[in-house]
């Protein structure tokens, strides 16, 4: 392993390497590619050679191929691009890995198609065991409407039925599910949730934000140890397939924590996780004398997450302005000024950094406060404070974060896949949202965020979402906020690393830095950029090894 600090680059030759080279024997040389490198000493090279999980030297084929050893593997790119390991730098993969695992996806085109899927999944389910579904999304079915109470009682009759919405900020319950958390049409809503009745009074089935705790309290948590590990193992199988090399679990608990840490172990682990941990569990982690940083480059302990307003694809979103069709409607908190200060200071006060998920505009003032205030109180030299979404700006919001170095990690992949939730926006609304222009030439820097499951992932329809802002049917959104494919990959790499204060370990191709990289099937900077998204991610590596390969 090589220190940072005995860095030195040879760069007579135009490559770039550690010193002393003679002490250096590759373990892997990936030589005749064309590598984007994301270091403007050397943006672009042949070749790279790997010691250690880490690179050694980058350059041209000849000079970094004179560096072989015995022991030297050589891989012939065959001209192929490469690129830096993606960096998602707000997701959920643990608890997604476990969904994919267990529940019912429920990312079907009509509700009769998730009656039917639900249906199925009753049929193999012991009586009275719930039935829970996943990734539902009512702009995506043929029905034009919220799935109901009805629909989910005439599929399934005897078990109680639990589906949540792709936005995660809404569930939808049977009348079992209703009867077994113990709330009745006569149940008043509580503190910052509710559950939906229609005109009669009649639970409509929907159930909003915090009303969930009356579910999540009574659904058992039926996953072994294992089961958690072998959650993370599908995910990272299914996100490092797509060109993704390190992620931000942006919610995690001390469970998902250990997840990773034992999948790791059992060498399950493809890709690098900056864990989050939720707003409910950090008391328990202060005690603990846990701060953001623990861990090593595989698993680290990220900031606190806490949550102040609801979801862009549920229409949740805290804004200024009605949603459009809906006059009366703004949107909704999910906590009060007042607790996400409280909590959020006592967490930076003990050495956390701060991820505040904030989707309207008016959240995101409301959470900058908190950030301005804290940051007076307690002067904390590179905070790096993040903004979680941060979906619908304004020129003070810009301003505001700028004085702070507010990290935003808008979402990359929505305006190509959820275009159709985009018209409760409008085209106005469009050109302040997911403001990744906007962001780069304030002089911050965003990140590339799925926000999977609400969002879908691969790297690269991100590229594609944010470098033509349209969507899957040929409508543009916001084509102001349309950035460079270099400016993409900047955003869904080193701005990743720099998300969570690991810059100089990852983000790009340089010596010293983690060999974590993906190999493309054609070169984006060449490639139509209405057809990014079909580029074949062929291998990716981390660490070094190949974690996919097609
Ligand atoms: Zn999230």
């Amino acid at each position: 392993m090589f220190e940072i600090s005995r860095r030195n680059f040879v760069v007579g030759l135009g490559a770039l390497a550690i010193f002393p080279l003679e002490k250096a024997e590759p373990d892997l040389i990936l030589h005749n590619g064309n590598f984007w490198t994301g270091n403007s000493r050397l943006p672009r090279a042949q070749a790279v050679a790997i010691s250690g999980g880490r690179f050694l030297a980058v350059g041209s084929s000849d000079e970094v191929l004179h560096l072989a050893a015995g022991k030297s593997r050589k891989v012939d790119l065959g001209g192929k691009t490469a690129l830096p390991g993606f960096i998602d730098a707000h997701c959920h993969p643990a608890v997604s890995g476990r969904m994919h695992l267990r529940q019912v996806d429920c990312d079907l085109r009509s509700i009769a198609a998730i009656q039917g899927a639900l249906r199925d999944r009753a049929a193999k389910t012991p009586p009275g065991e719930w039935v829970l579904g996943f990734k539902y999304d009512d702009t995506k079915t043929s029905d034009g409407r919220m799935l109901t109470r009805k629909d989910l009682d005439e599929a399934v009759p005897d078990h109680p039925v639990y589906v949540s919405h792709r936005g995660g900020h809404t569930d939808f319950a049977n009348s079992l599910a209703f009867k077994a958390a113990g709330v009745s049409q006569s149940t008043p809503d509580p503190a910052g949730g509710n559950f939906v009745r229609d005109s009669s009074g009649q639970l409509t089935g929907v159930v909003n934000e915090r009303a969930a705790e009356a579910f999540n309290k009574v659904i058992p948590s039926s996953y072994t140890r294992d089961d958690y590990r072998e959650g993370v193992k599908l995910i990272s199988k299914m996100m490092t397939k797509t060109g993704i090399t390190s992620v931000g679990d942006t919610l995690g608990s001390p469970e998902d924590l250990q997840a990773y840490q034992d999948a790791r172990d059992t060498g399950d682990l493809g890709m690098r996780v900056y864990c989050f941990i939720g707003w409910s569990y950090i008391d328990r982690m202060i005690a603990a004398g846990v701060r953001t940083g623990l861990g090593d480059e595989w698993v680290r302990v990220g900031g606190m997450k806490q949550v102040a307003d609801g979801a862009i694809s549920g229409r949740t979103a805290r804004l200024s302005q009605p949603y459009i069709g809906q006059p009366n409607d703004y949107g909704t908190f999910s906590a009060t000024e007042e607790e996400l200060y409280e909590i959020g200071r006592k967490a930076y006060a003990a050495g956390w950094q701060l991820g505040t998920h904030a989707n309207g505009d008016i959240a995101i003032e409301r959470v900058l406060g908190i950030y301005e205030r804290i940051n007076r109180e307690i002067p904390r030299h590179d905070p790096r404070f993040r903004m979680e979404h941060c979906t619908l700006i304004n020129d003070s919001i810009i301003e505001r974060m700028r004085a702070l170095n507010v990290i935003p990690t808008p979402f990359s992949t929505y305006v190509y896949y959820h275009g159709e939730k985009m018209q409760y926006y409008g085209e106005e609304r469009l050109k302040h949202m997911f403001a990744l222009r906007t962001f780069i030439d304030a002089g911050l820097r965003p990140t590339q965020a799925s926000d999977y499951p609400p969002g879908e992932f691969p790297a690269m329809m991100a590229l594609q979402s944010e470098v033509t802002r349209t969507d899957m049917n040929g409508h543009i959104w916001g084509a102001n906020q349309r950035v460079t494919v270099a400016e993409a990959i900047r955003v869904g790499t080193i701005n990743g690393a720099y998300a969570s204060f690991e810059e100089n370990l990852k983000g790009s191709i340089e010596p010293g830095k983690l060999a974590d990289l993906v190999v493309l099937g054609r070169d984006p900077f060449k490639e139509d950029p209405s057809t990014l998204v079909t580029i074949p991610v062929e291998r990716t590596m981390t660490g070094g090894k190949w974690v996919y390969e097609s």
